[in-house]
């Protein structure tokens, strides 16, 4: 969303304003529903490695807490501005309303080219923000975790800086810490692995399954990887990958463990031997495949391309991979579109066993948490899909407004019980 001109708020309001009126829901709803609870915008001085002081740009979007205390990552990006980290909590109020966690949405922001820093400054600048806004996070307040380039030491920074300032050891004030810190392994693959269970469960209502079915992906970092390895584990067949340097394509399939080895040691899928053709970057896209997963970047399927895409089923692994004009290109076509905020909510459905972990002292063996990741995702799109069915015209809706209706319509139930509407 940061690489836009478009303003990732707009267009968060747009989503809204179209679930509100599905639900035929009252002006004040939107009203209350479109803005955050709170917005904490912080000037962070930083003394440089040179002894010169800099200031950066933060922010913590706190967006609705009915559910529960606010959840969501924290970015560092030279392009992170205030409107896309509000745009940004109010998705993550909808995706942990859809995966039924007990939270609410928030996400935080540093203006920061992290690259340009060197770790000592990237430590003072961590710690500080997490100082500046300790007053509006905590264990049961807000739970910060990771999102672009912050990662589990900014996290165990983060927990250290507030347990200091605390008095006490706070492991559940963020989550996607380091294992020894109480994270948990199954993070890693928890983002792929989950799009590859709803994707699955698409191929399953939409083609009689997915073993056997062929797949191309967009995009082999984290999520890209493990979607690739969980479909194949299934008994899909991966034709196709691609990453920023180009793709690769075998009709006959892709071996997923030595492409992930590959990628590892040589930084490029392209560099797999195995193929029979090269191919671009995009070409996944547009590829006559059973299912397409992007998890690359955002605004990828738009209204110059849409109509190009052959697959049947999209699971989006990225975050706003489809814009909203290149969607209803694919509506058109009947392509079934499993959409971000609920094909790529394992990342956050594991935080949420991290973070009961904490509070239970470290209790949860670690095979439970893949198995409770594999039952939420599967019931979340389950519900989606029989909300979408039951109660919407599907001739006129998609899944993605499902989602979205669903979501806003647990928000406003629990607004309403609690007696804020
Ligand atoms: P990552 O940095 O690990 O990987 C990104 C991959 O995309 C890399 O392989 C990169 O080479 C590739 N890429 C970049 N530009 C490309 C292009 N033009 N064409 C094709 N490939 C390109 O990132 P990630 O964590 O896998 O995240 C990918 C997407 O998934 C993002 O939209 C992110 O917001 C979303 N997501 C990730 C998580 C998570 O837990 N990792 C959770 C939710 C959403």
């Amino acid at each position: 969303m940061s690489h836009t001109t478009r303003d990732p708020y707009e267009e968060a309001k747009k989503e809204l304003k179209q679930a509100v009126e599905i639900l035929g829901l009252s002006d004040e709803v939107y009203e209350i529903l479109s803005v955050p609870e709170r917005i904490t915008r912080v000037s962070i001085p930083v003394k440089m490695d040179d002894g010169s002081i800099k200031v950066f740009t933060g922010w913590r979007s706190q967006h609705n807490s009915a559910l529960g205390p606010y959840k969501g990552g924290v970015r560092y990006h030279p392009d992170v501005h205030e409107h896309e980290v509000i745009a940004l909590s109010m998705w993550m109020t909808w995706k942990n309303s859809l995966a039924q966690l007990p939270y609410g949405g928030g996400k935080g922001g540093i203006k920061v080219d992290p690259h340009k820093l060197s770790p000592g400054e990237l430590e003072r600048l961590s710690r500080k923000y997490f100082e500046m806004i300790s007053k509006v996070v905590g264990i049961d307040e807000d739970i910060p975790a990771p999102d672009v380039y912050t990662n589990p030491q900014t996290m165990a920074w983060y927990m250290d800086e507030f347990s200091r300032l605390k008095g006490f050891h706070a492991f559940g004030v963020v989550t996607g810490k380091p294992l020894i810190l109480g994270g948990l392994q199954t993070r890693v693959i928890s983002t792929g692995h989950g799009t590859a269970v709803v994707a699955a469960e698409a191929a399953k209502k939409v083609l009689g399954g997915i073993e056997g079915k062929t797949v191309a992906i967009q995009g082999f970092g984290n999520a890209g990887q493990f979607a690739a390895k969980s479909l194949s584990e299934m008994g899909a067949i991966i034709v196709a990958v691609s990453d920023s340097k180009g793709g690769i394509f075998n009709s006959k399939g892709l071996n997923v463990d030595k492409l992930i080895d590959v990628k590892l040691k040589t930084g490029s899928v392209v560099n797999y031997s195995d193929v029979e053709k090269k191919i671009g970057t995009k070409d996944p896209l547009y590829l006559d495949v059973d299912v397409l997963i992007p998890a690359a970047l955002e605004n990828q399927i738009t209204v110059e391309n849409a109509d190009q895409v052959k697959a049947k089923v999209i699971a989006e692994a990225a975050n706003g991979p489809t814009t909203p004009d290149g969607e209803e290109i694919l509506t058109k076509k009947g392509i079934v579109v499993v959409p971000d905020i609920l094909a790529n909510a394992g990342g956050v459905i594991v935080s949420h066993i991290e973070w009961v972990n904490n509070r239970m002292g470290g209790w949860l063996k670690e095979e439970e948490v893949k198995a409770r990741l594999e039952e939420k995702m599967t019931n979340s799109f389950n519900a989606v899909w029989d909300f979408w069915q039951n109660k919407l015209d599907t001739s006129k809706y998609n899944m993605r407004t499902a989602a979205y209706a669903l979501a806003v319509k647990r928000v406003y139930d629990a607004m309403k019980l609690r007696g804020r509407i």
